[in-house]
């Protein structure tokens, strides 16, 4: 089934997944609301990504020698950073993209997706044609975004939104060091919201101007990179493929030597075939990429251009470094081996926005089932993976009578109190119920009905197989326990 993704959009807007952001004046062209569900859903991303990556983490890996641990932290930075940051990272020279503009529409366009000399926004007579229109030369423009601290408005208050995460790790390189027990090698773990102001917003959530960002830089000694390399990209990958997202939608592509960040000695994206791309097309969910020491040494000695095989510093005219380091020391000493050196990183930063839209969109099923009086109705249900799922478990009195709203109370209250995000429905017939909790992607639906009165058994139906087996009532809890941690 080829998805359809303007289908998917009006669900996620019509059950309260997204909305876009101040909607009520005509919305806001690359930002987005997270409704009710969408909230929970992309809390349950967030949370499996930092549980399984951070806190629940227990790998035993052997890049050389025996298996062995290693440690991963957290650390939530501010989003604001000292402007020095971008200017030593490379952001503030470099972070931009080629921009063109129709000298008769004045639309504005990313240079590298737009095609010819034509205007997409100014269509011929011709159906399905546009006007060739004189576009400007491409320029360069800065995506970060800038704003003034303080009540200095002029340059001197100058600072900018975070374009990335990753750049609150590495300035607190030392600080984790010092303060926890950590050895290399280690990984640093953070989630938080990033900016970037991007020409195009489009594609729903895909591209857009404020989104979040799940970062890990990994800290290793520079002969082991390349392994450490290795095992974060295919573990990365595996990741999404734990979740529900079939390997035929899911690739993990090299990137060519020439489409590499200056920095980067090798890339590797994890692609998602969205529906809204063409037939055999795919979208960046998330960048592995090997940073050599460039980030580390950049906020010692100041910003690094390529020069041969390595990096130097950049100089200004005077031979002086164009933007200087903080001169802290940002080295590593193995009190074991008693060597010094700058660690090497490697870096898996996936964005979360996109992570949640390719689960909705691999999650969107449509199939045909009948309706109370035998007739085939379309059903559509979100596949979600449990651990994912906005709502695992929902609960219904098969009438409004008899006893059974009390009954179904009774067990929704158990769910709550044992944590499990749930809800209750006793509006309409219990065929729409379902089809409303299959709409939503909820895993699990127990409905009271007559029996239960006599034997005290509720029936747990699963949204996938549509199989219903009955339980006693007091076993409900324990059941969707089992069924959460064992799928
Ligand atoms: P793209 O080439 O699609 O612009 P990128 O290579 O610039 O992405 P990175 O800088 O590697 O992206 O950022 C890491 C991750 O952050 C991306 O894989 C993506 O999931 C997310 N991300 C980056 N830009 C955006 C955006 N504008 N909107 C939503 N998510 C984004």
């Amino acid at each position: 089934m080829k998805k359809q993704m303007d289908v998917i959009v009006a669900l996620c807007r019509r059950r309260g997944f997204l909305f876009q952001s101040s909607e009520i004046y005509g919305g806001l062209n690359g930002f987005w609301d997270y409704g009710p569900l969408g909230v929970e859903l992309k809390r349950n991303v967030r949370e499996a990504w930092w549980r399984d990556m951070v806190t629940s983490h227990n790998e035993l890996v052997t890049p050389s020698g025996a298996p062995r641990p290693y440690a991963m932290v957290g650390l939530e930075t501010s989003i604001i950073m000292h402007p020095q940051v971008w200017k030593c990272s490379g952001h503030y020279d470099m972070f931009h993209d080629m921009m063109v503009d129709c000298k008769e529409c004045k639309a504005r366009f990313r240079a590298d997706q737009i095609q010819d000399s034509q205007c997409p926004l100014k269509p011929s007579k011709h159906p399905g044609e546009y006007e060739k229109c004189q576009l400007t030369e491409p320029r360069e423009f800065n995506l970060m975004f800038k704003t003034y601290v303080g009540a200095l408005s002029g340059e001197e208050g100058a600072a900018f939104l975070r374009p990335e995460t990753a750049q609150g790790i590495f300035v607190n390189f030392k600080n984790v060091l010092d303060s926890t027990r950590v050895k290399i090698p280690f990984g640093v773990a953070q989630i938080g919201k990033s900016f970037r102001n991007e020409i195009t917003p489009r594609n729903f959530t895909f591209r857009s101007r404020e989104f979040e960002q799940m970062e890990i830089e990994f800290f290793c000694h520079p002969s082991e990179s390349r392994q450490w390399y290795q095992y974060w990209r295919d573990r990365r990958f595996q990741w999404y493929i734990n979740l529900g997202i079939t390997s035929e939608n899911l690739r993990l592509r090299d990137h060519e030597p020439e489409e590499l960040s200056h920095y980067s000695v090798g890339t590797a994206d994890v692609e998602y075939a969205f529906p809204f791309l063409p037939e055999g097309s795919y979208g960046e969910l998330e960048g592995i990429a090997h940073r050599g020491d460039f980030d580390l040494r950049s906020h010692m000695e100041g910003k690094l251009i390529r020069q041969g095989d390595g990096f130097v510093v950049e100089t200004d005219e005077n031979g002086q470094p164009k933007y200087r380091g903080s001169g802290k020391d940002l080295t590593y000493f193995d009190d074991q081996t008693r060597e010094r050196y700058v660690p090497h990183v490697i870096e898996p930063s996936a964005g979360a926005d996109r992570a949640t839209l390719a689960f909705l969109c691999e999650a969107y099923c449509e199939d045909e089932q009948p309706d109370e009086k035998g007739r085939p109705q379309k059903r559509v249900f979100l596949r979600f993976h449990p651990r994912i799922a906005p709502i695992k478990a929902a609960v219904f009195p098969l009438i409004k009578k008899d006893g059974m709203p009390e009954k179904a109370t009774a067990i929704y209250s158990e769910l709550k109190e044992a944590g499990i995000v749930c809800a209750y429905d006793q509006q309409g017939a219990i065929g729409r119920r379902y089809r409303r909790q299959d709409e939503i992607g909820t895993p699990y639906c127990i409905t009271v009905d007559g029996q239960t009165l006599e034997d005290d058994t509720v029936t747990i139906r699963d949204r996938d197989s549509l199989e219903q087996i009955r339980i006693p009532s007091r076993e409900v809890v324990e059941e969707i326990q089992r069924r959460l941690r064992t799928t």
